[in-house]
Formats: C-alpha cells, sequence, structure tokens
C-alpha cells in the first residue's frame, strides 16, 4: 500500500494537486487495503487519512496501514472540513465520475474556503498497472471462473431456464471459493443470444440455441469475466461458421495482444477479420477492457482508444457476432500483457461445445 501512496503522491504532485478526496469503493481499497462499504479517504503529500463511522472504525483500523483512522461525525463533510482546516489544505480535488451533483453541492456548503477539483482516473490510472499479488488474485478468480463453468455445462440441456444454469454457474464459483459474482450472470440463449448483454431470464433453453455464457466472480476483491458460446445439440452450418469466425478473431488478437499497442490497434486485429467474412456491422462493441478490483476499468481496446497498452495492464479480449432473429457468438478471455506477448488468465475450452 505504501508503494501505491507514493505512486499516487507522484501523480498529485506532477498534477500541482496538494490533497484528494478518494470515495470510489475501489480506488478506497486499492490505496488503503480497507474493504468496508463506507468512508472515504484523503491523501495529502504528509498524510493518509481514512474517515468513516463506528461501525467501521475498528476494521479500518486493522486494514488501512499508515493510515490516521477518524471516526466520523453524522455527517463526513463537517469532519473533513475541520480535517483540512487544521492541516491549512485549501484545495482539494474529488473524483468527479462518482461524486453526484448532490454530494458536490453538499461538499461546497460545507468546505468553504476550500476549492474543489474535480479530476477523473487518477486513481485508475494506477491501478491499471497490476502488481504480482494483484495477478495472483486475478489468476484464481479466473480459475473459478473456469472451473464453475466445466462443472456447469451438463445442466445445459433443452427444458432448463437459463435462469437455472446461472444459478449453477454462481453456486459452483461460490463453492470454488469465490465472494459472489463480478457482475450479473449472462445467459442469453437461441434468438437473446442476438443481445450482447442478455442477462439471464426464464426463457427455457431449446435444442439447436446456442447459448452465450458471460459470467465472473470475486476473488479477494478481484474479478474474472468470461464469455463462453455452446450450443444445445448438433449445430448447423451456420452456427458452425460463426463460431468458428469469432474464434478465429479472438485467437488472433490474443496472438497479437502484447505492450505497446494502442486500445484501437487491438480491436483492429479482430476487427478486421469479422469485417472481411462480411460481419463487421454486426460486431457492435468494444473488443474489450480492462479487469481488476472492478470488472470494467480502464484501459479500454476499443475502435476509438488511443490508450496504450502497457506491461502489466490487463485487458479483455472479446470480440462477438450478433444477428438478429438468428443468434449470436462471443469468446472473452481476459489477459495479461507484457512486452513480448500476453499471459491468458482463463482456460476453459474455446471450441464450439456441443452438449
Ligand atoms: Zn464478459
Ligand atoms: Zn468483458
Amino acid at each position: 500500500m505504501q508503494e501505491r501512496l507514493a505512486r499516487l503522491r507522484r501523480a498529485l504532485g506532477e498534477a500541482g494537486i496538494p490533497a484528494i478526496l478518494v470515495s470510489k469503493p475501489e480506488n478506497r481499497r486499492y490505496l488503503s487495503g480497507f474493504t468496508g462499504s463506507a468512508g472515504v479517504l484523503v491523501i495529502s503529500a504528509a498524510e493518509a487519512l481514512l474517515l468513516t463511522d463506528g461501525r467501521y472504525v475498528e476494521q479500518a483500523t486493522q486494514q488501512a496501514e499508515g493510515f490516521t483512522v477518524i471516526r466520523h461525525a453524522s455527517d463526513y463533510r463537517d469532519t473533513l472540513g475541520s480535517a483540512l482546516a487544521d492541516r491549512g489544505l485549501e484545495r482539494l480535488a474529488f473524483e468527479q465520475d462518482v461524486v453526484t451533483y448532490g454530494a458536490y453541492e453538499g461538499l461546497r456548503e460545507r468546505l468553504a474556503g476550500v476549492t474543489l477539483l474535480p479530476r477523473e482516473g487518477l486513481v485508475e490510472g494506477l491501478r491499471a498497472h497490476k502488481g504480482d499479488e494483484e495477478l495472483t488474485r486475478l489468476r484464481r478468480a479466473a480459475a473459478i471462473a473456469d472451473g464453475a463453468l466445466a462443472r456447469t455445462l451438463a445442466s445445459i440441456r433443452p427444458g432448463v431456464k437459463e435462469s437455472e444454469v446461472a444459478l449453477e454457474l454462481e453456486q459452483a464459483m461460490r463453492r470454488l471459493g469465490a465472494e459472489g459474482v463480478s457482475f450479473e450472470t449472462i445467459i442469453a440463449s437461441g434468438p437473446r443470444s442476438a443481445l450482447p448483454h442478455g442477462i439471464a431470464s426464464d426463457r427455457v433453453i431449446q435444442a439447436g440455441d446456442l447459448v452465450v455464457l458471460d459470467f465472473g466472480c470475486r476473488f479477494q476483491g478481484y474479478c474474472s469475466d468470461i464469455t463462453r458460446t455452446v450450443v444445445v445439440g448438433p449445430p448447423n452450418p451456420r452456427q458452425v461458421e460463426l463460431h468458428a469466425l469469432v474464434l478465429e478473431a479472438q485467437q488472433a488478437a490474443v496472438k497479437a495482444a502484447r505492450a505497446g499497442l494502442q486500445g484501437r490497434e487491438l480491436d483492429a486485429v479482430a476487427r478486421r477479420i469479422i469485417t472481411a467474412a462480411g460481419y463487421g456491422e454486426f460486431f457492435g462493441h468494444g473488443l474489450g477492457h480492462g479487469v481488476g478490483l472492478a470488472v470494467h476499468e480502464p484501459p479500454r481496446a476499443s475502435r476509438e482508444s488511443e490508450q496504450v497498452l502497457e506491461d502489466r495492464m490487463v485487458v479483455t479480449i472479446e470480440p462477438g457476432v450478433y444477428l438478429p432473429g438468428f443468434g449470436g457468438v462471443r469468446i472473452e478471455d481476459a489477459v495479461v500483457l507484457s512486452a513480448d506477448g500476453c499471459e491468458v488468465l482463463t482456460s476453459s475450452p474455446r471450441e464450439l461445445i456441443r452438449l
């Protein structure tokens, strides 16, 4: 944590910011190690404060090494105001993407004399590069998802609801040591598989359906995210063709993935293949996103992303083709980038699984 604080302080120094208020839960956890659900951090060059309520003072004291834990008044902004005044801090950055308008107004009211500086991505920029311990947790979260899929495939058959498959998957992940899901489980069968985000519904799976399973879990705070597409019974030629195309695009991108590429260059590797086959307009989302304490975080690998992918960044590679009325195919793995390639975190079979 000390190393993370040092990197944040360097970034604050470069940006000319004397202190930052951190309220996004993932950022709070990343910087302090505190896993409770309430509290804010104030990080300045000299100090690291954690303001929380009575329920969490003890836990925060145990978890947040190097932090001064302060039990705040019923409105934390009163305590924040006096903490800033005591230290002569007159300018405070805040996370503009999580502080609501109402919360901002409240800060302005109660922190009279403090200039509030809206900022974005300061801590996220640090989080994008994973340390060894983070990679260990990400690998474990990925292995749990792989294990759960292997245990669940047998339950996918005609007559079973998507929601029942989701429950099986989620139970299996919990049994394998997950804390919970990393996002709402997507089980999209038949025509619903053409919905890129078809949360499991009460639809009954039928023979001949393509079924997209997109799911993941949390292990010690870190997320996994994997997609596989299976077919119930013998596939028809178009299903086989579509799956082979998406797999080719996905594998080409995995092979090309390395530090030094722009997000859009990696996206283009997969998109070129799908477009050349005539399905470009049916691949309507970006290739991938970062994964860590949050299931969607920087970097992005999309058509627009000029962000350079760097060593120790994690990004998903998840091309998909979605044909309205017919169905869709998506295949997704998260990879850890390095200068000479990538490590693929999930290892479930990628060929078209026939159930
Ligand atoms: Zn996913
Ligand atoms: Zn994803």
